[in-house]
């Protein structure tokens, strides 16, 4: 790995950093470009996108578009995203123009969660007990083989819940089959944990590898809705955390920010989960309880600047606002600790992302 010194690829300020994905995720890494002077360019399928609101250039047209990537990609001076679904040959067509972080590689590993379960194993990390399966007959022996109860996911495009059955027992494989739209599944044993944490990894162009410090995580009905740190484990957990995390975006080689998600057990042990090759929900507090966001983190990343070792300032709890938590938001704005963003979502639906509410300070 060169280690170069990092003012010989700073990016000067008004350089242009592209992201693919127009959601919040994209609106919160533009407005953390733009403190440190950047513009930034949105390449979304979607026009009156979260993000477009916030970023001085936008391409509206599907990732598809080969033709569409290349102009994006040759107007800007480095590319990231904020949607991991993005296609492999859409990310290969961007990197062969201009640097784009994560890899390809990277992102399509993320994509799929037999993948990135395989790459965790690889890495000495521990998992689920799983199986793939991409027909009826072969859903039904793993089921046979994983035991019950288990969790029956789509090994693609799955997110916030969507995507998942849960079986307790073999007789509803076959309803689980179709509502799942009779895909490639995988099916993973249920795990009986005591709590679920995530690490954000950070690496730079440089090699320079941060983890933010360990959040715990809380979820209903698949989607998350509170996070806390510090995460309160134990510090053989902790440790154990960061060095699978580390492990795993080493042997990647990162160059970009990589959230992992685990399982923790009642004896303290862990188990991966899932890996996000951007910034993610349950790292939100960093906005306001950290010396560096995990969105200015990915900025620095992109334009070559020296990462910030990431330390906490003070207790937080992120909140998430979800569908009618909005109505909430008057009580939010007269919290003194409380810090509120919105993501500009004009259309506010069940289960929908709205914004979240960092409270500082709190007494955990
Ligand atoms: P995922 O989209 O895989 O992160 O799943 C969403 C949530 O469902 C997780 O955060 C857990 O709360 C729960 N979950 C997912 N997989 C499992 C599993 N194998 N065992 C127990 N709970 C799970």
């Amino acid at each position: 790995m060169p280690l170069m010194p990092h003012e010989d690829r700073m990016l000067p300020p008004c350089a242009t950093i592209g992201i693919m994905g127009g959601g919040q995720l994209g609106r919160m890494m533009a407005m953390a470009a733009a403190s440190l002077g950047y513009h930034v360019h949105i390449f979304t399928p979607e026009k009156d996108c979260p993000a477009a609101e916030v970023a001085r250039y936008v391409t509206v047209a599907p990732y598809e578009d080969v033709e569409a990537v290349e102009a994006f990609a040759r107007s800007v001076d480095v590319m990231t995203l904020e949607f991991e679904n993005i296609p492999y040959k859409a990310a290969q067509a961007a990197q062969a123009v201009k640097p784009f972080y994560p890899s390809p590689e990277i992102v399509a590993c993320a994509q799929h969660r037999g993948w990135e379960k395989q790459f965790a194993t690889d890495a000495g990390v521990p998992t689920p007990n799983y199986q793939i399966a991409d027909s009826y007959e072969g859903l039904l022996r793993a089921v046979e083989h994983v035991g019950t109860p288990c969790i029956i996911k789509t090994t693609t495009m799955g997110y916030d819940g969507k995507g998942q059955y849960r079986v307790l027992d073999a007789s509803q494989c076959a309803d689980a089959w179709q509502a799942l739209g009779m895909r490639e599944v995988i099916i993973e044993a249920f795990v009986p944990f005591v709590a679920e944490a995530s690490v954000m990894v950070a690496r730079g162009q440089d090699g320079t590898m941060h983890t933010f410090p360990v959040t715990r995580n809380e979820h209903e009905g698949g989607i998350l809705r509170t996070s806390y740190v510090p995460c309160g484990l134990s510090v053989t957990t902790h440790t154990a955390l960061e060095h699978a995390a580390c492990a795993m975006a080493q042997r990647a080689e990162l160059v970009g920010l990589l959230a992992f998600e685990f399982f923790i057990l009642a004896d303290g042990s862990i188990c991966f989960n899932e890996m996000a090759p951007r910034p993610h929900n349950s790292t939100h507090w960093t906005m306001d309880a950290c010396n560096v966001s995990q969105f200015e983190q990915l900025m620095r990343i992109c334009a070559g600047l020296p990462l910030k070792k990431p330390t906490l300032r003070a207790t937080c709890r992120m909140v998430n606002l979800i569908g009618d938590d909005m109505e909430q938001l008057t009580k939010w704005h007269h919290d003194p600790h409380a810090h509120v963003h919105v993501y500009g979502k004009a259309e506010c639906r069940e289960g929908r992302k709205m914004g979240h509410v960092n409270i500082v300070g709190d007494n955990l």
